[in-house]
């Protein structure tokens, strides 16, 4: 069963093929975005302290999120594979991941970078705050977002791509024909 990172900037469609994949392989997919919004929504002590960082488009402290991923990965839903979406997002939530998964025989299979111009993604942002109304879909929040990513996340392009462990995944076409090249890759022997 696939161990899956999903990386890619915000508006790539993570969380649109993330549910997808999971329900295809039957297996969980823990999206952190998701799990905080909910959290924040509820307002929980963890929901209160990352809508801070939320709503202004920063990253949330990593020892808050690696907590977070630390607990879901233990579930016994998480025993025969899992997606992680939106996490790993910095260089010491990765070395974290690591840590966590120093144990097992391979750590996870696959590290998926859907890619997508910020052409295609501010528009689809946009797009989504009028249909989903997400707060952080502002066009301030979606610039300061856009930054963090930048600066942070995609640093790890390059961490995983020297594990020899990336695939990358053009995240521009309809979300049928990127789902297929996403179960083509998983399908296919190692890198
Ligand atoms: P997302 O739904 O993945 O776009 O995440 C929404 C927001 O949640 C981000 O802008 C961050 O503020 C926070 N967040 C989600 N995942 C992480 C993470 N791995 N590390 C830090 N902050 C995160």
């Amino acid at each position: 069963m696939p161990r899956v990172i999903l990386l890619g900037p915000p508006g790539a469609g993570k969380g649109t093929q993330g549910a997808k994949l999971a329900s295809h392989f039957a297996i969980p997919t823990f999206a952190t975005g998701d799990i905080l919004r909910e959290a924040k929504a509820n307002q929980t002590p963890l929901g209160l302290e990352a809508a801070r960082y939320m709503d202004e488009g920063a990253l949330v402290p990593d020892a808050v999120v690696v907590g977070l991923v630390q607990n879901c990965l233990q579930q016994d839903a998480a025993q025969h594979g899992w997606i992680l979406d939106g996490f790993p997002r910095t260089l010491a939530q990765a070395q974290a991941l690591d840590e966590m998964l120093g144990q097992q025989a391979s750590g996870y299979d696959q590290v998926l970078f859907l890619n997508a111009e910020d052409d295609v993604i501010v528009p689809r942002l946009h797009q989504r705050a009028l249909e989903k109304g997400r707060t952080d879909d502002t066009p301030a929040v979606i610039k300061a977002r856009l930054e963090e990513y930048r600066a942070k996340t995609y640093p790890l392009v390059a961490y995983y791509q020297a594990k020899g462990h990336l695939r990358k995944v053009d995240g521009t076409g309809d979300i049928a024909t990127v789902f297929a090249s996403l179960c083509d890759l998983l399908r296919s022997p190692d890198v």
